[in-house]
Parts: structure tokens; sequence; C-alpha cells
């Protein structure tokens, strides 16, 4: 079973290559620099890039012998959540894109299953997914605001940062409770 059902490209989705424009002859390269609101749930559970934030897009297309190879990288702004800290996180990513689109009908299509190498649909190349699986693998799964955020008080749930370096939730033992009266008594 394919992963998802081959939905009709449209020719005019800014992540949709139209490669009509491309001979179909090897070693024939093209570049494509555009920008593409970024499609939604772009990311993991606590980070990722913002629905409709703009990515730029960075491609060279190359015919090779039985489809086109597309390379390059897509840039956006990322906004996430300190998985310690919950503080948002603001970022940018740069992520390197590289695929081979294989001709219809073309022996790689016969020969390869579809998670292998990807399909063009007539003179189109859907980048989502590609797209997708590259911002996904360039991502933190466990996102932090910086390296040694120290995170939040467990008893209190204050960011560390936040509070004295000598604070604690130490609980005088109850044996010891009358000794610090006396203590305090003397004071
Ligand atoms: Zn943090
Ligand atoms: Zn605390």
């Amino acid at each position: 079973m394919p992963k998802h059902l081959p939905t009709h490209l449209n020719p005019r989705s800014p992540l949709v290559l139209d490669t009509r424009e491309l001979p179909r002859r090897p070693g024939v390269l093209r570049t494509v620099a555009r920008t593409a609101p970024a499609p939604a749930d772009l990311g993991l559970e606590l980070i990722g890039v913002p629905e409709g934030a703009e990515l730029s897009l960075d491609l060279r297309l190359e015919s090779v012998s039985e489809g086109v190879l597309v390379s390059g990288t897509v840039t956006g702004p990322v906004k996430g959540e300190c998985g310690r800290c919950l503080r948002p996180i603001t970022d940018s990513l740069v992520v390197p894109i590289q695929e081979l689109y294989a001709y219809e009908h073309s022996t790689t299509v016969e020969t390869t299953e579809e998670d292998e190498v990807g399909r063009m649909q007539g003179d189109l190349i859907d980048l989502e997914p590609v797209l997708r699986d590259a911002v996904v693998l360039a991502l933190p799964t466990n996102p932090v605001c910086r390296e040694d955020c120290p995170g939040l008080c467990p008893e209190c749930g204050v960011q560390w940062d936040e509070l004295p370096a000598d604070h604690s939730h130490q609980q005088v033992d109850s044996r010891w409770a009358g000794l610090s009266q006396l203590t305090r008594q003397e004071e």
C-alpha cells in the first residue's frame, strides 16, 4: 500500500515544481529560487515552522537519465518551546534537500518502491513530502532554549533562572523542629 494516494498536483502551488522548461536531456540544469508559505504541521510537537511562515527555496533541477534530481536548501523560521523550562524558542533553519524524482512509466518507477525514489506526475514534482522529511530530521526532538538550561524547580515550577541560587523547599524534619525553635530563641 502506498503511504499516500497520488493526488492531483496543482502546478501553481509554490511547493510544486513544473519541469516543462527543463529539457529531458541528461545533464541539463535549471535553478529555482522562490518563496513559499509553510504548510500546516511542518515540524514536531514542540518545535516547527509556523504555518504560513515564509520558506525560501533555493533549488537546482538536473535532468538525469530517468528523471529529475532536485537538490538545494530550504530556509525558514522556527518557533517552539523549551522542553525543560517551557520558554519560547525562536530560531531559523536551513535544511539541505536532495531527491530523485523518476519520470512516469520509467524503469526506475517500475523497479523501485515509492518511498525509495520520488515520482513525477507528468512534468510536476511535489516537494512537500521531501520538505517535511528534511525539516523533521533537522529539528531537535528535545528542543532546549540553551544547552545548559536548568529547567524548572520540581517543587514550585518556577524557572531556576528566576530563582535565587539558594532556593530550596527543604522541610525541617519534625524531630529537629523543637531544636530549631530553641536556636531561634537564643538568637
Ligand atoms: Zn529552557
Ligand atoms: Zn521551588
